[in-house]
């Protein structure tokens, strides 16, 4: 497919499953959805990371210290607990279910994100979105979102989380074509949602069960839809909740190492020793619960870019 024909596909590409890689961050296990071999990014959405729902005994919980990010926004998507967000802008932010809080690393932030209270439950999804060529270079910001936009349609509770929908706009601020949906029902409920046929889509089930464009799901399996739909049909589980993503195809799939977000290896190797060197391009987060992190050895790794 070429990501510059305006076009999209005559006809509706068949589904792909995708199954979400486990992985541990902080202390608890998530499942890595994107990007994956078979799928590198949705539009812009370039990482999605589901993690919990764990539970924590008392006195412990999730913990990732300072950690440094270029070229990308990070999304968090509270479902259930608590997280204190600090950055080295001074930024300190306390995340709470429904919440939503965007981190735009431009050309370099440090964040921390630590579990509140002692121990309980903790479920939430982390994107990335990348930052296409004209805004990579910006200045590092943060927003959190205390509301969203709430449509309820068929027994369906849509938070509108980026772009639009149904004739509502979300508050967030991105810089492509995107759109970001959580779906959640309390009864066994059904619905077709429009879709951009310019736009990519891919939805991931958070809690319960759905059947998407036909195919059962359940959490820790992507369903990509492609490109070229004008809608999706949906039927969701009692107390089940989705996320739905979607975006104009962002072009040469980015480069993406650690955490930061780049097009080349030296862009790479150059925010990897501005890190290791303590450097004032990311700086310090003040009031940090815990130790900084160190980054893995970029010798021996194979950066690929492209699809
Ligand atoms: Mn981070």
């Amino acid at each position: 497919m070429n990501p510059s024909d305006p076009h999209p596909p005559a006809s509706e590409p068949t589904p792909r499953r995708i199954e979400a890689r486990p992985s541990d961050v902080g202390g608890i296990v998530l499942r890595r959805a994107v990007p994956s071999r078979a799928l590198r990014s949705v539009g812009a959405w370039c990482f999605l990371d589901h993690a919990g729902p764990a539970q924590f005994a008392p006195g412990q919980g999730m913990h990732v210290g300072p950690h440094p990010h270029i070229g990308l926004q990070t999304f968090t998507w509270m479902i259930e607990g608590e997280l204190m967000h600090r950055d080295s802008l001074g930024s300190e932010q306390l995340i709470r279910a429904g919440q939503v809080n965007l981190m735009t690393a431009g050309r370099g932030i440090v964040h921390s994100e630590d579990q509140v209270g002692d121990g309980g439950a903790l479920h939430a999804a982390q994107m990335w979105i990348a930052l296409p060529d004209a805004e990579r270079e910006r200045a590092p910001a943060f927003q959190h979102y205390p509301e969203l936009p709430l449509i309820e349609r068929d027994g369906v509770t849509i938070t509108l989380l980026v772009g639009e929908v149904l004739g509502e706009r979300s508050p967030v601020q991105v810089f492509t074509p995107l759109v970001g949906l959580d779906l959640a029902t309390r009864r066994e409920a059904q619905t077709t949602l429009p879709l951009a046929p310019a736009f990519e889509h891919a939805v991931l089930v958070l809690r319960g069960s759905a059947t998407v464009a036909g195919e059962a799901l359940q959490p820790g399996t992507l369903l990509d839809l492609g490109r070229g739909r004008s809608s999706v049909a949906m039927q969701l589980a009692a107390d089940s909740q989705m996320l739905l993503l979607g975006g104009e195809p962002f072009g040469p799939a980015p480069l993406l190492w650690w955490n930061f977000v780049a097009r080349t290896q030296a862009e790479i190797e150059q925010a990897l020793a501005d890190w290791n060197s303590g450097s004032a391009r990311f700086g310090a987060v003040p009031g940090a619960g815990s130790a900084r992190l160190v980054a893995p050895p970029l010798a021996g790794l194979r950066l690929k870019a492209g699809r």
